[in-house]
């Protein structure tokens, strides 16, 4: 998916589920969500957050393969426990959310993911190709939807 959508899904999921969450700063929380929609797409040396990832960016997009271990549930439960180890539970499930949303978008692709690399080749997959038709019609959808949540 592109960028914009990942966008999109992340800001959807902040609107549906922050009611559940409110332990701490509802901005951080927005924030990390966010982050956690395009950070998966590191692996990939022409997404944006990639290049805002500078040097960190270009070294992970050389070694890892695209959608691969940073799309897998392994690398984001890895990030989870961490920062509710070393930091906090409230803003590891932002993170985490927003990892979900990312692999809700690219698991509608053809392409779509491994979410048990490298343990496993299972993939999810759709037929809704990146940067498509049908991924423009999603986007209006999104908009519409997230619009209708200030309603
Ligand atoms: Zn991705």
């Amino acid at each position: 998916m592109l960028f914009k959508t990942h966008i999109l899904l992340g800001i959807l999921f902040f609107l549906l589920l922050r009611n559940y969450f409110s332990e701490g700063s509802t901005i951080l929380f927005f924030l990390l969500i966010l982050l956690g929609s395009i950070l998966p797409d590191i692996d990939e040396k022409h997404s944006r957050i990639n290049k805002w990832f500078g040097i960190v960016g270009s070294i992970v997009a050389f070694f890892a393969k695209h959608r691969g271990f940073f799309h897998s549930l392994l690398f984001h439960g890895i990030i989870f426990f961490a920062i509710s180890y070393f930091f906090n539970t409230y803003y590891a499930w932002a993170l985490l959310l927003g990892y979900t949303a990312h692999i809700v978008g690219d698991g509608i692709t053809p392409m779509g993911v491994q979410l048990f690399y490298p343990f496993s080749q299972f993939k999810i997959r759709g037929p809704i190709k990146t940067g498509g038709f049908w991924e423009g019609i999603i986007m209006i959808v999104l908009i519409i939807v997230i619009i209708k949540q200030f309603w």
